[in-house]
């Protein structure tokens, strides 16, 4: 069994929220155990906490293969609370907009260095919603067996407790908030770099289709030669039990005067892997940059989109 001293994503979440208490919330939403180790996953929020300011929510680490994600958010974090000591026109962004993040859920599965949590489950195919669409056998998710990968759990309202942490955790921070965009970060599917919005359980456009094409606009204007591919998450493939499906879904049936929309960033891993086919002998490479500087590029190549979204968010009432 791993040791938990080394596990480094814990430790870097665990080192942010001890410095991140000066600027912001922490909270420690509930502890998942497995065998002999309980692990906490950690909350953060930042900025106005007035529920008439819109909202910016971070999310990664949902499959714990995928690491590269949960640095992305502590990177992010750690250097906006720092920021915020000294920055005067960030306070000033913070008291009219708040971020939330949860930089990693499913701590289980990046301990053993797997995609699903600690019950063999996928946790973005456990949320109670059935597929619409055309499915692809297993990967759109099965009940099979929990030996094969896409498991969705025994039956369809049996959710994991990690996605029940969350979904109360947006109820609680993001419901109810006039404007809301959230971005969950993956990695290990394609060339390019993809934004994907809803939905991802069916090719009929979501109801705020609209919104996410104004924000793709946004995008192209405020960052030229950006790197990412806007589409819905069918476009790639149409999946059952969904979170962020599961979540707009529920927020939009709640609150019909809000808008919120739920965003994945998956992150084009392949491109890593033609540049240093080396990292195919590593499970881990087919999903994470090894080398440094890859890292690093990662570390700072979406930095500009995760600040378009608080000022998108921020200034909602001019554009969406
Ligand atoms: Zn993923």
């Amino acid at each position: 069994m791993p040791r938990l001293s080394s596990f480094r994503e814990m430790n870097l979440v665990q080192n942010l929220a001890s410095k991140f208490s000066e600027f912001g919330t922490v909270d420690v939403l509930g502890e998942v155990d497995h065998k002999s180790y309980s692990l906490p996953i950690h909350s953060f929020q930042l900025g106005s906490a007035e529920k008439d300011k819109p909202v910016v929510g971070l999310f990664a680490g949902v499959h714990g293969i995928e690491r590269i994600g949960t640095h992305v958010v502590v990177n992010f974090l750690s250097t906006l609370a720092e920021q915020l000591s000294w920055d005067e026109h960030l306070q000033q962004l913070f008291s009219e907009v708040t971020l939330v993040a949860i930089p990693l859920i499913n701590p289980v599965g990046m301990l053993l260095g797997k995609r699903s949590n600690g019950n063999d489950v996928d946790l973005m195919r456990n949320a109670p919603v059935r597929s619409l669409g055309k499915t692809t056998p297993l990967v759109s998710g099965h009940r099979i067996s929990p030996k094969l990968p896409w498991y969705q759990g025994p039956k369809l309202n049996s959710m994991e407790l990690e996605i029940e942490l969350v979904s109360n955790f947006i109820r609680e921070t993001i419901f109810g908030r006039p404007f809301a965009l959230t971005m969950d970060i993956h990695s290990g599917f394609g060339m390019q770099d993809r934004l994907w919005y809803p939905y991802g359980k069916t090719k009929t456009p979501f109801p705020d289709v609209g919104v996410a094409r104004k924000f793709n606009r946004l995008l192209n204007t405020s960052i030229p030669h950006h790197v990412y591919k806007l589409e819905p998450q069918s476009a790639a493939y149409t999946i059952n039990g969904d979170l962020w499906d599961f979540l707009y879904d529920e927020h939009r049936a709640e609150h019909t005067e809000n808008t919120y929309v739920p965003w994945t960033l998956e992150l084009g891993s392949w491109n890593w892997l033609r540049k240093n086919p080396k990292q195919m002998f590593s499970f881990a490479g087919f999903f994470n940059p090894i080398l440094p500087h890859r890292y690093s590029r990662q570390m700072r190549r979406h930095r500009n989109l995760l600040e378009l979204f608080l000022r998108a968010a921020r200034n909602y009432k001019s554009w969406s």
